[in-house]
């Protein structure tokens, strides 16, 4: 079959690799029809996740048809039409019990690996590194997924592809952003990143009982989407001083909830630019945590600062005074997407959630070099570029 590549700091190429099998009866292979970008691919792109090797399969936000199923998986069948969440649990574990899956005990295959950083391993994530499992990803026409009977769902009937193919990972992500914010009826939120995770966590913050919910981030198109489709008000950081607009708007109070939907490549401007990105080439700090600082910094007195946007290691100037003086409650977490996917087709449906205007750039898996560099350089207003394997590289 053919599949996108990771090859080195970005360096993409399709190539012929086997079809995936059936190695466990709880597996099931899916045919790919579409397998969106997602920033977390960047990291990767970028060099900034450990443990990629040539020859990875990246993508893990995806939807696809049941070709072949394992003895054991329940409730599935060949030719049904899913969506497969992009973290990997078994089901079976105290964490998956618990509804965290993607603290699952069982799924990483590498936990030995992980364990040697982070203590104790994480579940597996398709396509995302050895760390991560060493799963083959969805930029691929066919895709191995283990557990399938809990991480595969039937998409129903009215839900289309364009909308299902973001249940997978942009969704739950920016659910799970506002869910930790804690977010009460009348509270004002803040969001920082306008991509596809932000977006989500927007309109999943207005949806929850928000008031108002401000978007941060540079890039207008973003900005604009953010303003037209998710309701948001929006400040132009490049623009603005964040800390100030965020004071002025909150009646000198400070957002309650901060939503950190950029991670560990943010953008910085002046000083702490030079510093972020020196510290980091030394290899003296492995994320930029320029967001996180300001989330602390702007977030009110007792609030709660969410992180989804993805740090991989050690981070540096964390203002830890500000953070404990101030009374704040900090979340973090790789999604849990298994427990919000049915509620989530629920939120679609009713049209509180719509991811529609996600999906800028449907294309060919050929195109995928291509794909990256727009989406990674925000370049031709993309948002979120979505690989449909079945649909051949015609050229300019
Ligand atoms: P994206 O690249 O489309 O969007 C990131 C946005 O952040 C960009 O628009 C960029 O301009 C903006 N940004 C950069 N620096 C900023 C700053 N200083 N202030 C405000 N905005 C800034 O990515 P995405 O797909 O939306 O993903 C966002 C983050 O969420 C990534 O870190 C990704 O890894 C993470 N993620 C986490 C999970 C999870 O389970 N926790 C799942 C999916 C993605
Ligand atoms: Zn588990």
């Amino acid at each position: 079959m053919k599949a996108l590549c990771w090859n080195g700091v970005r360096d993409l190429k399709v190539e012929r690799i086997p079809d995936p099998t059936i190695v466990n009866p709880k597996d099931a292979i899916v045919k790919v029809t579409m397998s969106s970008v997602c920033g977390s691919d960047l990291h990767l792109i970028n060099g900034f996740v450990p443990s990629m090797k040539a020859g990875d399969v990246i993508g893990h936000e995806f939807i696809g048809e049941i070709v072949a199923i394992g003895k054991e998986v329940k409730g599935l069948q060949v030719g049904d039409r899913v969506v497969v969440v992009s973290v990997i649990g078994c089901g079976e574990c105290h964490y998956c019990k618990q509804q965290t899956w993607s603290l699952c005990d069982n799924s990483n295959p590498n936990a030995g690996l992980q364990e040697k950083i982070y203590q104790y391993p994480t579940a597996g994530i398709f396509g995302y590194s050895h760390l991560f499992g060493g799963y083959a990803g969805s930029h691929a026409e066919f895709i191995r997924v283990p557990f399938a009977e809990y991480g595969a769902f039937k998409i129903p009937e009215d839900i289309p592809d364009t909308k299902a193919v973001f249940v997978s990972d942009g969704i739950p992500t920016g659910f799970m952003a506002a869910e930790m914010a804690s977010i009460k009826p009348g509270d004002i939120v803040a969001v920082w990143g306008a991509g596809g995770v932000g977006q989500m966590a927007i309109q999943s913050a207005y949806l929850m009982g928000a008031e108002k919910v401000i978007a941060i981030d540079r890039f207008d198109y973003r900005l604009a989407a953010a303003a037209t489709y998710s309701h948001a008000e929006v400040l132009n950081y490049e623009a603005t001083d964040i800390l100030e607009a965020l004071k002025e708007s909150t009646g000198g109070r400070g957002p309650d909830c901060c939503i950190d939907a950029v991670g560990m490549e943010a953008h910085t401007t002046g000083m702490e630019h030079y510093y972020d990105r020196s510290k980091q080439f030394l290899r003296l700090q492995s994320d930029r945590p320029a967001v996180l600082r300001q989330a602390i910094t702007a977030c009110r007195k007792g609030g709660t600062v969410s992180v989804v946007g993805v740090y991989a290691g050690l981070v540096d100037k964390i203002p830890m005074g500000l953070f404990l003086n101030k009374g704040l409650t900090m979340r973090g977490g790789q999604m849990h997407g298994q427990r919000y996917v049915p509620r989530l087709f629920e939120h679609i449906r009713n049209g509180k959630i719509d991811p529609s205007f996600l999906l800028t750039h449907p294309m060919s898996l050929e195109e995928g070099a291509y794909a990256y560099r727009i989406f990674n350089d925000k370049l031709d207003n993309c948002m979120r570029a979505v690989f449909i394997p079945s649909q051949s590289f015609v050229g300019d």
